[in-house]
């Protein structure tokens, strides 16, 4: 690391005085002090109580809650934060495991509040709700019910929480600890399977083409019990959805997103409906690479070197660019992120690597950490991160529990914030090489982010619907759907010979079932609005701006309809691709013009 490049950004360092003077600041220790002792007093108060709580007393309690929560809030942040910058100072690293561990005890101490609001009576809660008193909680509330029609009684449910340590979450330890220990030999050292991994970006076909059989031939031990696994979990999450009621394998994820069935159906139909874009883009690929066909092992080749760096400033002027030329007000918060030290730039010894926004540091503007080197990637990651910067500016004084987002509209404005970065680094480049890397850049960041998590969607919703209707599930089987699922979304641009095993090391399946769309319900909400924003060009910023002002308050597709966009319909999510797959008819014939392809 030492020896990185200079970008420009070596001294651009965050200023945290804004939380607090520094870890020995007495306020921060007063803050923490604060918070125990406001929750100690909620608990005197409220416990045992809510249930006769009329609306006005729901309201201040609520408000209390959200209090507290920030109070200790403030400490935690700044204690994530002075730690990211430097891992390997253990004070550092003790403040944020104490400050975890408060947390933790507080969420404990003050659980009781929304289990008790949880158990109200629909009517009397409906009937409070309907109170204009409660306007600002509303959702906050309401969703703090959402799972109630599928709640069981109060012996079963604490049953089922206690059973589920040495139930679904064991088997998913077992599964993390076998992954741990795969050992994937190459080079004559055995590799991690995240490191062996990393080796299918090489530019070298026979470097990648080696990894990918020795990957195989390391999942092949262990298969069976990953299988096994697989099936206990897939068993474990039919019983409880049976018993609670769900109508689908899915419903119970759709209604922590806050989103509908109706809705992700939508999306996976147009998603699936478009499985040519991929397809297209793989072939385009192939000849890029001067091959006939990609392999699965093919996919993350890079298609060009371009060594070119930007500096820092340039970064600046560009991303600061897109947002001003987006709406001035936009243009002049992101410029503040640099003028104001609420960013830490540069690569650096003991840093935390990659990059993310603290959006919601209560009563303070997010700050967003970089690890920026100069390249492409890292210019639209800066984009990225400052997209949720502006979340975190326009949605904070609705207050912690209000700007909060779910998963579905949590990458709204990064996403946003990338395509208007994205378009600005298209229409400055001349150079038909160099723009054709843009292009291809952003469609594979697309296809990771959409086709694949939908066909990963796929494979989930045919194993969970095959093991409730048929029984526990072969490993052959397994990797029959697996393959099939992929199929589908390659068809035959993309060979998958000897891929039938891959299934096995996605952690998302085991630990977390139908999480995978999430990613590609983010994206394509996002790109749905920026298209209407190309169609409609000024008359859709305000609209956008509304929508994160208002944080996470409301639910997602009440959001879409602040831009005019339905999410049962499946042309929305389809407009997103069909910007994708406007880049890649820009690609296709840039590759064309440049000679790199013959035909098309
Ligand atoms: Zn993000």
């Amino acid at each position: 690391m030492a020896t990185t490049e200079l970008t420009g950004a070596e001294g651009v360092a965050w200023d945290l005085s804004d939380l607090y003077e520094g870890a020995e600041d007495p306020a921060l220790e007063a803050d923490v002090a604060a918070a125990e002792r406001a929750a100690a007093a909620f608990r005197e108060r409220y416990h045992d109580r809510v249930a006769e709580l009329d609306a006005a007393a729901l309201a201040e309690a609520v408000a209390e809650r959200e209090r507290i929560e920030s109070t200790l809030d403030r400490p935690a942040t700044y204690a994530h934060l002075n730690f990211a910058t430097n891992m390997a100072d253990p004070a550092r690293g003790a403040l944020v495991a104490r400050l975890h561990e408060k947390a933790a005890a507080l969420e404990t101490q003050l659980l009781f509040f929304s289990l008790e609001w949880a158990a109200v009576e629909d009517d009397r809660a409906e009937a409070l709700l309907a109170e204009p008193v409660l306007d600002h909680w509303r959702h906050v509330l309401r969703s703090a019910r959402k799972f109630r029609p599928y709640l069981l009684s109060e012996p079963e449910e604490r049953i089922l929480t206690e059973k589920s340590v040495s139930g679904a979450s064991a088997w998913a330890r077992l599964y993390e600890e076998q992954l741990g220990a795969l050992r994937v030999p190459l080079d004559g050292e055995q590799l991690s399977l995240e490191t062996a991994m990393a080796r299918l970006y090489s530019s070298d076909r026979d470097v990648r083409a080696e990894t990918s059989a020795a990957v195989t031939a390391a999942l092949e031990p262990g298969l069976r019990t990953r299988a096994y696994i697989f099936n206990t979990i897939l068993l474990d999450k039919a019983t409880d959805d049976r018993l609670r009621g769900y109508p689908t394998w899915l419903s119970a994820r759709n209604l922590g997103n806050e989103t509908t069935d109706e809705a992700v159906q939508a999306l996976v139909d147009a998603a699936v409906s478009r499985y040519h874009v991929p397809q297209r883009y793989y072939r385009l690929k192939a000849k890029l690479l001067g091959i006939d066909r990609v392999a699965h092992y093919d996919r993350f080749a890079p298609v060009a070197e371009s060594s070119e760096k930007t500096s820092w400033d340039e970064a600046r002027d560009i991303v600061v660019g897109a947002y001003a030329d987006f709406d001035a007000d936009v243009g002049e918060i992101v410029e503040g992120f640099f003028s104001k030290s609420w960013i830490d730039g540069p690569v650096r010894e003991d840093k935390r690597t990659g990059a993310f926004c603290a959006t919601t540091v209560p009563g303070v503007h997010p700050y967003v950490l970089m690890n920026y080197t100069g390249d492409r990637r890292s210019i639209l990651t800066l984009a990225h991160e400052l997209g949720h910067g502006l979340h975190g500016v326009l949605a904070q004084p609705l207050g912690l529990f209000n700007a909060s987002t779910p998963l579905t509209t949590a990458e709204t404005a990064s996403v946003f914030g990338e395509a208007l970065t994205f378009r600005r680094l298209l229409a400055a480049e001349d150079d038909p090489r160099r723009k054709l890397d843009l292009l291809t850049g952003r469609i594979e960041d697309a296809i990771a982010t959409v086709f694949r998590q939908i066909a990963m969607n796929r494979f989930e919703d045919s194993v969970h619907t095959e093991r409730r209707t048929e029984g526990e599930l072969a490993t052959e089987r397994l990797a029959e759907l697996w393959l099939e699922s992929q199929a589908g979304l390659f068809a035959d641009a993309v060979d998958t010979t000897d891929y039938d095993v891959w299934w096995s090391y996605i952690p998302h399946f085991i630990g977390a079932p139908g999480y995978v769309y999430a990613y590609a319900y983010g994206y394509l909400f996002a790109l749905a609005i920026y298209r209407r924003y190309e169609q409609e060009g000024d008359a859709v910023v305000e609209p956008y701006l509304d929508v994160l002002r208002a944080g996470g308050s409301k639910p997602p597709e009440e959001l879409a309809r602040l831009v005019g966009l339905d999410l049962t319909d499946p042309d929305i999510w389809a407009s997103g691709i069909d910007a994708l797959s406007d880049e890649l008819d820009e690609a296709e014939r840039l590759a064309t013009e440049i000679g790199l392809t013959t035909d098309s």
